[in-house]
């Protein structure tokens, strides 16, 4: 189909391949609509992407997903596009463990034995500890929308008197979402031990970009365009109808329905400009916080290394429990005061992937200070949770939060889109605006979800919205 001005024209133009542009491009490309996704990048999957350095492979930005259980989000979408068959989806045992200088606390795939193992740390809770997994394995709506403006340290202290064990549970929240429990959403707070701890470690064979490039497979077989190396510079509206995007290089692509997967600003503030926003929004907009970023460590290991933990599992170590100390280090991006760290030695035993939070700073800060925290984050774990790692190592290499912006034009680098407070729990209008007819956001700027599975709900419904507004015959289950 041509347009007035004779270029081809889509049903749909998705900016972005991460997961959420990839999801909603499947289910849009199957139900029979012209799609094209547009990706700055050279391959697909935004922060689910992988890179080779010599022989070994590692997960750039997300290293597993959640929410594969029988009835969960992403084994539901990935059964219903068919990838399941695709993949060779494996599970870690136990997906996680929790490291301070008193206790070792695994979450085990059962979650009879991870409750057992709270309780023999902290026999004193016993019956609450079992309430408290039971809200998060089986809240339903009521319960939840009784905690929508509570903090996750106000949901703590509803269940627990022991600070020591709400610290234990509240710190690998601050190494994932960044945020201490007095900051951080209980719904978000609960969604992430729900759709991460009880119900993740999910991993598919060949690395992270494995799902990606299925994804992105499955999209062309269902008669899908990707176009890689195309950065979406303009989103073109007249009279509040989206019109169709500018790519760089490509020119206009035109479009009634563009679905944006970046981030929110970057698609209100420089693919439309101010002057089509209205002005409450505008203002909502610029206040809203986004999540911290993340340095990373990628290790290359060498054969004669012999694990001291599982490998596989994601090890969230503390050295102590002082909450607010941690997340002033992390804002502050200081590597000396941060005590703790995430950790993961791969299934195969070949590579280690290490994270703590960390603030933006621009390329001229991390030029200087890459290296030094490189090094100081690689000897904390030799002198805490790995001996004689140094001697094992054959290649290391670190990205830094400009590194997380500069390949996917995260705003600040941010790792799960907005940051997980209370007051930023459902903003409207981020979804689909409503002044612009015609244009979608989806992904993790649209929600307050738990990294992939996150966005993979959202991607689905925003797919479902658009073929019931189009009024196709085809339904999405
Ligand atoms: C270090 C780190 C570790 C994480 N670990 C996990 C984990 O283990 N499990 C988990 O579930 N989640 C994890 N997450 C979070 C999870 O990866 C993200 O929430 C999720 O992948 C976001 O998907 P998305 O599709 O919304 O966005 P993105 O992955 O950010 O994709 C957006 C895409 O849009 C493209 N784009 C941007 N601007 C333009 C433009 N102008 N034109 C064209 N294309 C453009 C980008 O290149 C990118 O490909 C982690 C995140 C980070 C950073």
């Amino acid at each position: 189909m041509k347009s007035e001005n004779n270029r081809e024209a889509y049903d749909a133009v998705i900016i972005g391949a991460g997961i959420g542009g990839l999801v909603c491009g499947c289910y849009l490309a199957r139900a029979g609509m012209k799609v094209l996704i547009a990706e700055q990048h050279l391959k697909p999957g935004g922060y689910c992407t992988s890179f080779k350095r010599k022989d070994f492979t590692f997960d750039a930005a997300a290293d597993c997903f959640g929410a594969y259980r029988k009835d969960g989000i992403t084994r539901k979408v990935f059964e219903d596009l068919g990838i399941d068959k695709k993949l060779n989806i494996i599970r870690f045992e136990p997906p996680s463990i929790i490291i301070t200088p008193d206790y070792k606390i695994p979450f085990w795939n059962d979650l009879e034995k991870t409750i057992k193992e709270f309780q023999t740390a902290f026999p004193q809770e016993g019956s609450n500890i079992r309430d408290f997994f039971y809200f998060l394995s089986h809240s339903d709506s009521v319960s939840v929308s009784k905690i929508r403006n509570w903090t996750f340290k106000n949901l703590l202290d509803s269940y627990f008197a022991n600070d020591r064990l709400k610290a234990v549970l509240s710190f690998p929240l601050l190494a994932m979402g960044g945020l201490p429990p007095s900051l951080m959403s209980a719904f978000m707070g609960a969604k992430f031990f729900s759709e991460f701890f009880i119900d993740g470690g999910y991993y598919p064979i060949g690395g992270m970009q494995v799902l990606s490039n299925t994804l992105a497979e499955r999209f062309k077989e269902f008669g899908g365009e990707l176009r890689l190396s195309s950065l979406v510079r303009k989103i073109r509206v007249s009279n509040s109808c989206v019109e169709g995007v500018v790519i760089e290089n490509d020119g206009f692509v035109p479009s009634q329905c563009v679905v944006s997967n970046c981030d929110a600003r970057q698609t209100f503030l420089k693919f439309l400009g101010q002057e089509k926003i209205e002005r409450a929004f505008l203002r909502e907009l610029r206040n809203m916080i986004p999540s911290i970023s993340n340095f990373i460590v990628y290790l290359g290991i060498n054969k004669q290394f012999k694990p001291p933990e599982p490998p596989g599992s994601a090890i969230f170590f503390s050295q102590h429990y002082d909450l607010d100390r941690a997340y002033r280090s992390a804002q502050k991006t200081d590597i000396n005061g941060y005590d703790g760290y995430t950790f993961r030695i791969s299934h195969d035993k070949s590579t280690i992937y290490a994270i703590i939070p960390a603030a933006f700073k621009n390329r001229i800060f991390w030029h200087k200070n890459k290296p030094k925290f490189l090094e100081s984050l690689t000897e904390k774990i030799e002198r805490y949770s790995i001996p004689n790692l140094s001697e094992h190592i054959v290649y290391k290499e670190a990205a830094t939060p400009f590194t997380l912006y500069r390949y996917t034009l995260n705003y600040k680098g941010a790792s799960y889109g907005w940051a997980s407070t209370p007051s930023q729990l459902a903003v409207p209008g981020l979804r689909r605006p409503p002044s612009i007819q015609g244009l979608y956001l989806t992904g993790h700027w649209t929600t307050l979800g738990v990294g992939i599975s996150g966005v993979i709900y959202v991607s689905h419904d925003i797919a479902k919205l658009i073929l019931r507004t189009k009024k196709t015959d085809y339904k999405i289950p």
